[in-house]
């Protein structure tokens, strides 16, 4: 492989040269989605900037195994050591099993990942699926004395494994022991850990709490971070290649990973850890627990507010490859519609390509242009830099096409192999058509928006049987409403 890809490495702060430990194959884990609630459309660039990856990866003949873990027991509401479990909590509000509400809300993310054109992973193993390998990893913890039980819940020990390990919890978010202490002792009043910046590797199951499992302490559940420590060490070893996630991840969550698996293995599990910026909606994070969140459906019937207009999951996909995976990205209905016209500018150059007829010589510099995309590419990802440059043959193939520029055969088998390769190997988009693929959904959502209106009018005259009319006819067609003191919306 004579490409020299450069990866910027969270651990080190820096851009280091990609080596895999054992090339040409690559071990990749990227953390899942917790399956509580529809995937939103934050979650999804996180998945398809990975995607992308892989993408890239594969591109330059690198053998990649990409585990991704679906996230269906252990995640608290507040991300730490207490309250609900998230899937526990839906269940009940919804009054049904928790594994309906894993089912539901899995098929939802593949269905959507799939219409964003994501490449399923190698695997996706689930937290309850390796219950077994959890527990085992415990015992191990505690027998090493790096983690103690009070109570039938067992602690992972930070201070016994600084100790061990010279200080280095919180080498990967930066974070130093005493200021988290500092920071974090008021909070913690009551808590059976022996220092509040322990974290739980098992807990036990109170009364209420329906996912339960057996294990040497009683009846209980893993923690939230050790799922990923588990299953990653299981498919990809002790030490492997690539860690990615959202950046929100860094701290606890791949902290306490690697804390885990070093306590373990006594090995640092990860060679480059990876982290994805933020998809920002009104300038703030698009966040599930703050409610300041786009659905991909919504986006793709136009059923919101912020939206004009109904978008297709592809253009979406090339909106978001238009900026860097580690620049935030703030989403607008705007920015948008300015990515489907560059969107549609690039697909028909390309699909212009085959009516090109070579000429003696060549007045472009394939060659040129071809280590440019390369480059762009081996610089971290770089999206959208490798954009420009697709969008330079964009306008030599309309220059070849109305006779002021020329192209060899040979230089045009080179742009047309190039051009293909990144715009649907590695950026993953498709052939669309943007004037009709959308318009099922979004014929849907201005109807559906329309009978909302009208069911509003109803009941502001008090004609309620109306407004029960409009609402039992649409549960007939599959749609729900939902209604709240900011207005009704709606889901298929
Ligand atoms: P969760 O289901 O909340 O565990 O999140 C799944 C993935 O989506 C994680 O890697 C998060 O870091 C990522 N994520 C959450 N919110 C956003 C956002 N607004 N932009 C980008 N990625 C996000
Ligand atoms: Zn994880």
């Amino acid at each position: 492989m004579e490409h020299a890809l450069q990866v910027y490495n969270t651990l080190s702060g820096e851009k280091e040269k990609f080596e895999p430990i054992n090339a040409p194959f690559v071990g990749m884990y990227v953390c899942g989605p917790t399956v509580y609630s529809f995937v939103h459309l934050g979650n999804c660039r996180t998945f398809i900037s990975f995607d992308m990856i892989y993408r890239y990866l594969t591109h330059l003949g690198y053998k990649v195994r990409y585990v991704r873990n679906i996230t269906d027991a252990g995640h608290l509401e507040n991300d730490a050591d207490e309250g609900e479990d998230k899937i526990s909590k839906k269940a009940r509000l919804e009054q049904v099993e928790p594994m309906e509400i894993v089912q539901k809300y899995s098929l939802d993310f593949h269905q959507v990942l799939d219409k964003f054109n994501n490449h399923p992973p190698s695997i996706e193993p689930t937290a309850t699926g390796h219950i077994v390998e959890q527990i085992d990893m415990i015992q191990d913890i505690l027998e090493k004395g790096l983690a103690y039980e009070v109570n039938g819940s067992v602690y992972f020990d930070v201070e016994a494994f600084n100790t061990k390990f010279n200080g280095e919890y919180g080498q990967l978010s930066g974070r130093k022991v005493d200021e988290l202490m500092a920071g974090s002792r008021e909070l913690d009043g009551q808590s059976e850990k022996r220092n509040p910046i322990d974290f739980a590797l098992w807990k036990k199951a109170s009364p209420e709490h329906i996912m339960r499992w057996s294990s040497p302490w009683g009846k209980g559940f893993p923690g939230w971070h050790l799922e990923c420590s588990v299953m990653s060490s299981k498919y990809l070893g002790n030490r492997f290649d690539i860690h990615g996630g959202g950046m929100d991840l860094k701290f606890p969550h791949h902290e306490c990973e690697i804390a885990q698996c070093k306590a373990h293995n006594e090995e640092d599990p990860v060679k480059y850890w990876m982290h994805t910026n933020m998809l920002t909606l009104n300038g703030a994070r698009m966040s599930k627990s703050t409610g300041n969140t786009l659905l991909p459906e919504e986006l793709f019937s136009g059923a919101n507010d912020k939206l004009e207009k109904a978008y297709n999951p592809i253009v979406v996909r090339f909106f978001m490859m238009q900026a860097h995976y580690r620049s935030s990205l703030d989403f607008s209905s705007e920015a948008l519609s300015a990515s489907e016209k560059g969107f549609e500018r690039l697909m028909d150059a390309v699909s212009l390509l085959d009516s090109v007829k070579p000429s003696e010589t060549s007045s472009i510099d394939v060659a040129a242009w071809k280590k440019k995309c390369y480059a762009a590419m081996d610089d971290d990802f770089n999206t959208p830099i490798l954009i420009s440059h697709l969008f330079e043959a964009v306008k030599w193939i309309n220059a070849v096409v109305a006779g002021q520029q020329t192209v060899s055969e040979a230089d045009l088998t080179t742009l047309t192999e190039t051009l293909n390769g990144f715009v649907f190997d590695v950026l993953g988009l498709k052939v669309i058509d943007t004037q009709t693929t959308s318009s099922d959904d979004e014929l849907t959502g201005k109807l559906v928006e329309g009978m909302i209106e009208v069911r509003k009018e109803a009941k502001s005259k008090k004609d309620f049987a109306m407004a029960d009319f409009i609402r039992d006819t649409l549960t007939g067609a599959g749609i729900t409403l939902k209604d709240s003191k900011d207005g009704t919306t709606w889901e298929k």
